[in-house]
């Protein structure tokens, strides 16, 4: 899942899941304080800021964005002289083990580790970077069978912690 990043008035840096979300309507975002609101749209997430608020995306006004990976968002709420909250949004996922779901329509999905297909409901893995799925059960341990996502090179170190942070900036 993505992630947002919020500091307010120069503190240090929290992070959090959008998944804790349902990004149904616009919804307040946690530790933000004032009126910022996120909104789920099909992959994307759309930012929306109320009459309270003066805010920047990446240095320019805004009042609504769907936001892109690393999109650095600074807010300042009306009257609360010098208070201000920054957040960078993060595309950035982990690799979760899940009971697969196939895509609507999708065909047989073969694990490209064993080559076996995957079934509907089986522990697995979607590669957070390439999209493809493996097993991932005690009996077909596949995703973590090799270092790396046997199709693109992405760690399947179960203690892969995100690779980005605003630290890096
Ligand atoms: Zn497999
Ligand atoms: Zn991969």
């Amino acid at each position: 899942m993505p992630y947002l990043w919020i500091s307010k008035d120069g503190g240090p840096w929290s992070e959090f899941s959008l998944d804790v979300l349902t990004g149904n309507r616009f919804e307040p975002v946690p530790g933000s304080g004032k009126d910022l609101r996120l909104q789920r749209s099909r992959d994307d997430w759309v930012t929306l800021f109320g009459p309270d608020v003066t805010a920047a995306a990446n240095g320019l006004p805004c009042t609504l964005r769907i936001l892109a990976d690393r999109d650095e968002i600074a807010c300042w709420p009306f009257g609360e002289w010098g208070s201000h909250v920054r957040l960078i949004y993060s595309a950035e996922r982990l690799a979760t083990i899940r009971p697969f779901q196939k895509a609507q329509g999708a065909g047989e999905v073969i694990c490209p580790r064993c080559r076996r297909p995957i079934a509907e409901g089986e522990s697995a893995v979607v590669c957070p970077r390439c999209g493809v799925p493996h097993h991932s059960s005690n009996d077909w341990p596949c995703w973590t069978y090799g270092p790396q996502c046997n199709c693109c090179g992405q760690s399947t170190d179960p203690a892969t912690e995100l690779s980005w942070t605003p630290e890096n900036l």
